[in-house]
């Protein structure tokens, strides 16, 4: 399918080049989107590509192959959510691990994902095993028992943890579990799971990839043409594949992924910098300053720091109250990774749903607020958090 000429490419390149020039029919540069629902058979038992939308569509196939060969998978598999294609994972796992419904994930993933696994478990399908993924001795004892999947996601939101890929997608295999890691912090253009060994890659679409925060997607990268189809198979099953509308925007939206990123995460570096330094600010999180503890595996394992990072006012709640109601340029909004800058306090929004105990062991504080860096100019994003931080 890949062009020769595109065989020593970087991504880069492949991100724009990938589907180009493709059309049969007339030539079109850019594919076109095709709405129907329904396909024609040539005849009697003569079935073409595609028959129904929900099983196939050309303007999905299209997406699917840009994001698998973005992450050196054999395939993906676009759903119509990040859950969705989370969900889609805990399927199949009788496939690979005959009798045993054991994961392993991580204590802070995204909340959805936790509601997510938690309903799971309660319906009998997975059994559901949190723990703190940087915790050696933690990780040893839960990989100590038979595992079918290990799920990563790193860095953490919101606060920017990282987990080594290299070592716990060995540990996971050395326990005979398959290992799926969610790289939508980062997105394809800053982390590739697959040169570490991951067999699964996870995506919410709706962040960076699509990155204009205006479609919900989500993408199920494989590694073997086997899961791929088992995937596809389950997708088709379920109902929870992509519709073709949103494939099209997604597909418009990751041609700029990685000019987006390149400038987000310049931007947040300069942010970060200038948060640091302030004096209503008591810690920041982000991966590209050397005081984060992580620096060197961030250094080691990504191709960027990114544009996420969370912070914590001294004056805590009231301060935060303070700063968001004199906030502008950012947006108050969950979500990230779009083009708008946004603000927001995960105790109170997207981490609500933890209990306060929770929250206190994940290290959310009433004072932390987390920040999505957009492509607006730095400069303008700092003088707005000073404006901001003078009500201070
Ligand atoms: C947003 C998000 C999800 C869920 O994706 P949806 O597209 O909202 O369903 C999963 N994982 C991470 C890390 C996310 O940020």
């Amino acid at each position: 399918m890949t062009k020769d000429y595109l065989k020593d490419a970087s991504l880069a390149t492949r991100v724009i080049n990938i589907g180009i020039d493709s059309d049969p029919a007339h030539g079109a540069v850019m594919p076109p989107i095709y709405l129907s629902s329904n396909y024609t058979f040539e005849g009697f038992g003569k079935k073409r590509t595609y028959d129904y939308a929900r099983s196939g569509n050309p303007t999905r196939s299209v997406i699917a192959d840009v994001i698998a060969d973005l992450e050196g998978g054999a395939g993906a598999v676009m759903t119509v959510s990040g859950l969705a294609a989370l969900d889609l994972l805990w399927q199949d796992l009788n496939a690979f691990h005959p009798g045993c419904k054991r994961v392993v994930v991580p204590h802070d993933c995204y909340g959805g994902t936790q509601r997510l696994l938690n309903a799971r478990t309660k319906q009998g399908l997975i059994e559901v095993v949190y723990v703190d993924q940087n915790d050696d001795a933690a990780m040893a004892e839960a990989l100590s028992v038979p595992t079918a999947l290990l799920l990563l996601e790193t860095p953490s939101n919101p606060l920017m943890r990282l987990v080594d890929l290299e070592k716990r997608i060995a540990e996971g295999h050395a326990a005979g579990a398959k290992v799926a890691v969610d790289n939508t912090f980062l997105s394809p253009a800053l982390q590739n799971p697959v040169k570490f060994g991951a067999d699964f890659v996870v995506h919410s679409t709706t962040k960076y990839i699509n990155g204009h925060s205006d479609v919900v997607g989500g993408a199920l990268v494989c590694t073997t043409e086997e899961d791929v189809t088992a995937y596809r198979w389950w997708a088709n099953c379920v109902g929870s594949t992509a519709p073709a509308f949103d494939s099209y925007m997604t597909l418009r939206g990751v041609r700029t992924l990685f000019v987006r990123i390149r400038q987000q995460q310049q931007s947040a570096q300069a942010v970060a910098e200038w948060l640091e330094k302030h004096p209503a600010v008591s810690a920041v999180y982000y991966p590209g300053l050397p005081a984060h503890p992580q620096h060197e595996l961030a250094k080691k394992q990504q191709l960027g720091f990114g544009a996420m990072m969370s912070f914590e006012l001294k004056g805590g709640l009231d301060a935060v109250k303070t700063v968001l109601d004199a906030i502008d340029l950012f947006s108050l909004a969950e979500s990230l990774g779009g083009i708008e800058s946004l603000i927001v306090h995960p105790a109170s929004m997207t981490h609500a749903a933890m209990s306060p105990e929770a929250q206190a062991t994940a290290g959310i504080t009433g004072g932390l607020l987390r920040v999505s860096v957009g492509l607006e100019d730095a400069d303008d994003l700092i003088k707005a958090l000073e404006r901001a931080f003078n009500h201070l």
